[in-house]
C-alpha cells in the first residue's frame, strides 16, 4: 500500500501516477488519484492494479498541479471500487488518502451518521474525512489544518494520511502515526510519499514525518510540521538522499 502527493509546476497526474508505479512492490488490491480542478476535485479509482487506474483516468493528463494518489491494501471493506481511496467528504469539500487503521471508527460513524451523514463505502477512512467535516461545520473558526489536527485528536490506531480540501487550494495537509510518510523538497514544487523512491528523480533533499507530526504544504507557505497532540512548531531535519 502506499500514498503519493505532489503540488508544483509539473503535471500532478503524471508525478503521481509514476510515484504509485514505485510503490507497488508494496503491494494492494485498489488504486485512485485525485486531483484539483478549481473549486473541485477530480476523482478516479479502481480495484485492481495501477495500470487499471490508467486506462480509466487518462482524460486527466496534464489538467492539474496539485494531486495525491493511493494503493489500498483491504482492511476495512472488501477491496472494491467503491472502497477504493481517494474518500471525499459528504459536502465534496475533503478528500482523503489512507494507509493504516482507525481503530475507534465505529463509534465515530454511529455519531456522525446522528448527525446525519452518509456512508459510501465500508472503510474507516471514509469516517475520519466526514469527522474532519463535522468539526469544520460545527467551528466556524477553525482553518482545514486544525480541523485535521482536532480529528486526529479524536481516533486512535496507526496512519498516514494525506489530505486536501477544495476551499484550500494547493495546500497538502499529511500526518503520520505507525505508517511512514516522506516530503520531498524540490525547487518550487513538494512531493509526498510512503517512501522516496516516487520522487528521488526530482529531488535529494527530503523530510521523514516523525511519529504524531503533521505537516501542511504548500507553495505560498512552504512546509509547516506541528506535533498533533500540541500543536507545537517541529524543525524539520532535511535529510540529504543518497539514492
Ligand atoms: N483501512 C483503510 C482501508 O481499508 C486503509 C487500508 C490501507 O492501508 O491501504 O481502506
Amino acid at each position: 500500500c502506499g500514498i503519493v502527493g505532489y503540488t508544483g509546476f509539473q503535471d500532478a497526474y503524471e508525478v503521481v501516477i509514476n510515484g504509485l508505479r514505485r510503490l507497488e512492490y508494496r503491494g494492494y488490491d485498489s488504486a485512485g488519484i485525485v486531483l484539483e480542478q478549481g473549486s473541485t476535485f477530480d476523482v478516479a479509482k479502481t480495484k485492481g492494479k495501477v495500470e487499471d487506474l490508467v486506462g480509466i483516468s487518462k482524460n486527466l493528463v496534464g489538467k492539474s498541479h496539485v494531486g495525491m494518489g493511493h494503493t489500498r491494501w483491504a482492511t476495512h471493506g472488501v477491496p472494491s471500487d467503491r472502497n477504493s481511496h481517494p474518500h471525499l467528504s459528504n459536502n465534496g469539500k475533503i478528500a482523503i488518502v489512507h494507509n493504516g487503521i482507525i481503530e475507534n471508527y465505529d463509534t465515530i460513524k454511529i455519531m456522525l451518521t446522528e448527525k446525519g451523514f452518509v456512508f459510501h463505502s465500508e472503510t474507516d477512512t471514509e469516517v475520519l474525512v466526514n469527522l474532519i467535516q463535522y468539526l469544520m461545520d460545527i467551528n466556524a473558526d477553525i482553518d482545514f489544518p486544525t480541523a485535521v489536527r482536532y480529528a486526529l485528536n479524536e481516533v486512535y490506531g496507526a496512519y498516514a494520511i494525506t489530505v486536501m480540501h477544495s476551499d484550500f487550494p494547493g495546500v497538502l495537509v499529511v500526518a503520520r502515526l505507525g505508517s511512514p510518510l516522506a516530503i520531498g523538497l524540490g525547487n518550487k514544487e513538494y512531493f509526498i510519499a510512503s517512501d522516496a523512491s516516487p520522487f528521488v528523480e526530482f529531488t535529494k533533499e527530503a523530510v521523514y514525518l516523525e511519529e504524531g507530526h503533521m505537516a501542511t504544504i504548500s507553495l505560498e507557505n512552504g512546509v509547516d510540521i506541528r506535533n498533533i497532540k500540541d500543536n507545537v512548531k517541529i524543525i524539520p531535519e532535511v535529510q540529504q538522499l543518497k539514492l
